[in-house]
Formats: structure tokens, C-alpha cells, sequence
């Protein structure tokens, strides 16, 4: 189980009345309570606890979690902000695509959303993804936008296979990308029709060493050469940033590069996609030339991460 951003949860009942009171605290509350002689046992018979009915219990979900059938009118919401943002910001209809981000959702959850009309789908765990593409129809299209270690990139793309994994938005080595490469040319031998794999190239945008992605600078410029020159089974298909929550700055830097890559691969720079925004900032990306957002909780509801499958 993973706890780390849960909140220990204690709650006291009293005895003749219902009043429950529920308290959440980081456990490093406790320590002063605990490690110091100061914090004198007083203050616990305070609460009128009786000892018996003293649980503790590790919240799982803080906020509800929308009810399934709130994803139908979710994803028309989202549906309706992007085409409103499309048309204040004078950009032709249909050029922005919604990638509903699934990562940690049961398998029911994507089934709705799939009835709804969505067709594409992100998930950040190679097995999750691979899962999840064997129950749902074959005409759904899936994004890998999690980070993907070399070692399990080949299961992905051949489990998955080139017809139904659209794209991997996360590159930013030569070693995954020659990796990915050497696979989809494997699964080519032998196929009469050749297809290429779709990639973007992930940029830390935003400069914070917990964000994953080659640094926008020469480093871009750099892999992008390698990976147009030595990689002829990828196609790269665009950049893709995370940013810094509420630095909008992030996204028009990621579109500048993507102008200066243009030139690069002597590209039109509208071919090449933008694969940014989430949910709490889809609109101003979209604003900023997003073609691509990518949008999980406003669709699905909060993540809870205690009880995933990842891998
Ligand atoms: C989880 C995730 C998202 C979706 O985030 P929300 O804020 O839930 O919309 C988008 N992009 C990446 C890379 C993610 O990991």
C-alpha cells in the first residue's frame, strides 16, 4: 500500500452521543505529543474517548469519487470548454484532441467513457496500459505519457502493438528512443504492412528536477538530430511539457522550441503537435497552441493511488 500523500486519519467516537469527531493529521503531529515529556498525558483524556472505539484507520479517498455517471457529462464538459477555447482563440475547429487520462481508473470507468465517444486514452504505467488495451475495443488509441524504463519497452509496444499504442509522449533519451526503434522494426520484419511509431518528445519546461524530460536548450536540439537521424521506425510527432502548475510560461516556451525543432527537421511547425495541458490548465494551453491535452480528474474523478497497480 502506498501511503505517502494519505493522511492518518483518528477518529474518535464519544459514548452516549453520536458525535464523531474526525481528525486528519500528518503523522509528524504525533512526534512532539509522543517524544516529548512537556507534552504531559493531560492532554488525551481531554477527548472523551473511550479507549475501545479509539481506531485508526488510513483514509483512502478524501473526496468522493464521482459516481460513473457523472463521466458521460464530464467528458461532454470538457468537450465544450476545449471547443470554446478553440473558437475565442481564432483556431481552426477539431485541432485539439482530448486524451482522457485513465491511469489508476477500473477498466468500467474507460467502458464509460468509451460509450460516451471518447476514443483516446492515457495511462502512465506500461502494464497498466497493456491491461487495459486487451479488454477495451481495438478502435481505441492510447498514449503512453508516464516515464517508461528501457527495460520494459519493448513488452509495451509489442503487447499492445502498433495498430492500437498511438503514441509515446514521454521520450527523452536516445537510449529509450533507439530502444522503441529497434522494437517497431522487429515487429515489422515479416508484416506486409510497415507502420512507424508515434513519438513525442517530453521537455522540462519548467527547470524542476522532479519533472522528467530533456532540458529545452541544446539537449532538445541535440536529441531530436539523433533521433530523426538514427531512428527511422519513430516518427516524432511533436514536444510535450507537464510545466509548473499555474507558470504559464512553460507552455510558451514549449512552443517557441517547437518552432525552433520545426526549422531543425525543415518541418512546417504546425505539423508538429503540442502535447500540453491537464485539468486544471487544459484552457490556457489550449490558448497558448496546445493540440493535445491531456485530462484525467475533471473526467474520472480524484486519483487514489493507495490500492494501484502499477508496473
Ligand atoms: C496524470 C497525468 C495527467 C492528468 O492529470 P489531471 O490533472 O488529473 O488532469 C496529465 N498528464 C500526465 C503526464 C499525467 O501524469
Amino acid at each position: 500500500m502506498v501511503i505517502s500523500g494519505s493522511r492518518i486519519a483518528v477518529a474518535a467516537y464519544a459514548t452516549s452521543t453520536t458525535l464523531r469527531i474526525a481528525t486528519a493529521f500528518p503523522s509528524q503531529i504525533f512526534k512532539p505529543v509522543l517524544c516529548s515529556p512537556r507534552a504531559s498525558l493531560t492532554a488525551v483524556p481531554l477527548l472523551p474517548v473511550l479507549p475501545s472505539k479509539l481506531s485508526m484507520t488510513l483514509s483512502t479517498s478524501p473526496d468522493a469519487e464521482p459516481e460513473l455517471d457523472n463521466i458521460a457529462s464530464n467528458i461532454s464538459s470538457v468537450k465544450q470548454r476545449i471547443s470554446d477555447a478553440i473558437s475565442s482563440h481564432d483556431r481552426p475547429d477539431g485541432s485539439v484532441r482530448l486524451v482522457a487520462v485513465s491511469k489508476t481508473k477500473p477498466l468500467e470507468f474507460l467502458k464509460v467513457a468509451y460509450e460516451a465517444g471518447q476514443r483516446c486514452f492515457g495511462e502512465n504505467y506500461a502494464q497498466e496500459l497493456i491491461s487495459k488495451s486487451a479488454d477495451m475495443p481495438d478502435d481505441v488509441s492510447w498514449h503512453f505519457i508516464g516515464p517508461l524504463q528501457t527495460n520494459k519497452a519493448t513488452r509495451l509496444v509489442s503487447a499492445v502493438g502498433l495498430n492500437k499504442l498511438a503514441c509515446i509522449e514521454t521520450v527523452s533519451s536516445l537510449k529509450l528512443a533507439a530502444k522503441l526503434d529497434r522494437t517497431v522494426e522487429s515487429l515489422n520484419e515479416g508484416s506486409d504492412e510497415k507502420k512507424k511509431l508515434g513519438i513525442f518528445i517530453q521537455v522540462n519546461t519548467s527547470g524542476e528536477d522532479s519533472k522528467s524530460g530533456v532540458s529545452p536548450g541544446e539537449e532538445l536540439v541535440d536529441l531530436v538530430k539523433q533521433i530523426s537521424e538514427e531512428c527511422k521506425w519513430l516518427s516524432i510527432n511533436g514536444l510535450m511539457t507537464i510545466g509548473a502548475p499555474g507558470d504559464d510560461s512553460c507552455f510558451d516556451l514549449l512552443r517557441q522550441r517547437r518552432d525552433e525543432i520545426a526549422i531543425v527537421l525543415n518541418r512546417d511547425p504546425n505539423e508538429l503537435e503540442l502535447s500540453m495541458g491537464m485539468s486544471g490548465d487544459f484552457e490556457v494551453a489550449i490558448a497558448k497552441g496546445a493540440t493535445s491535452v491531456r485530462v484525467g480528474s475533471t473526467i474520472f474523478g480524484e486519483r487514489d493511488y493507495s490500492s494501484n497497480i502499477n508496473g
